[in-house]
């Protein structure tokens, strides 16, 4: 499937210069949702992941759905004050200013097997603050997966540690 074909670019959204990869056309149609989840899954078998962590918030679209097909639970990552029992926090850089990103600490168990998901690996510092909350709750990162990669960001080298995969790469 040609998956390319059912995601749709936005120029200058959400601010000017940004060409944003907008995955609701994939979304819409059930064949290519369908598809993109097998696909996501290939290299993953059930009985092999614990928990599928999704970041916010296009993370917690595809990331119960494969939870779901893994047999898995799903641990939500999110902005500073949503989840709402105890969290470990991760700070990261922007290209001006800084972000951070929560966990609940009881959301991974030492040793449990860990899928990462998100819709897009851009500068990869979401997915290196992901895997190091991960780490510090002694999770075992089995692979990190995407919809789509844009590889000119160069975000993999960025978690060259841990197995990547994307659907569809730019
Ligand atoms: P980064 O931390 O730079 O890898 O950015 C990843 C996060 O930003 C992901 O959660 C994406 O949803 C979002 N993102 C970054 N760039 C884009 C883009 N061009 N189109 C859509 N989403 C993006």
């Amino acid at each position: 499937m040609d998956f390319k074909s059912y995601i749709r670019d936005v120029p200058d959204f959400p601010k000017p210069g940004i060409l944003f990869k907008d995955i609701t056309p994939l979304l819409q149609d059930y064949r290519a949702l369908h598809s993109a989840a097998d696909n996501l899954l290939k290299d993953l078998e059930v009985g092999g992941i614990d928990k599928v962590v999704g970041m916010e918030s296009r993370g917690f679209i595809f990331g119960p759905m494969l939870a779901d097909r893994l047999e898995a639970g799903f641990v939500p990552i999110r902005k500073p004050g949503k989840l709402p029992y105890k969290t470990l926090s991760e700070s990261y850089d922007l290209e001006y200013g800084t972000d951070t990103l929560e966990i609940h600490v009881d959301g991974i168990a030492k040793g449990d097997r860990i899928l990462i998901h998100d819709d897009v690996l851009a500068t990869g510092g979401t997915a290196l603050a992901t895997t190091k909350l991960i780490e510090k709750l002694g999770g075992l990162i089995i692979q990190c997966n995407f919809l789509i990669e844009l590889s000119f960001l160069k975000g993999r080298e960025k978690i060259k540690s841990h197995e990547v995969k994307a659907l569809i790469t730019y």
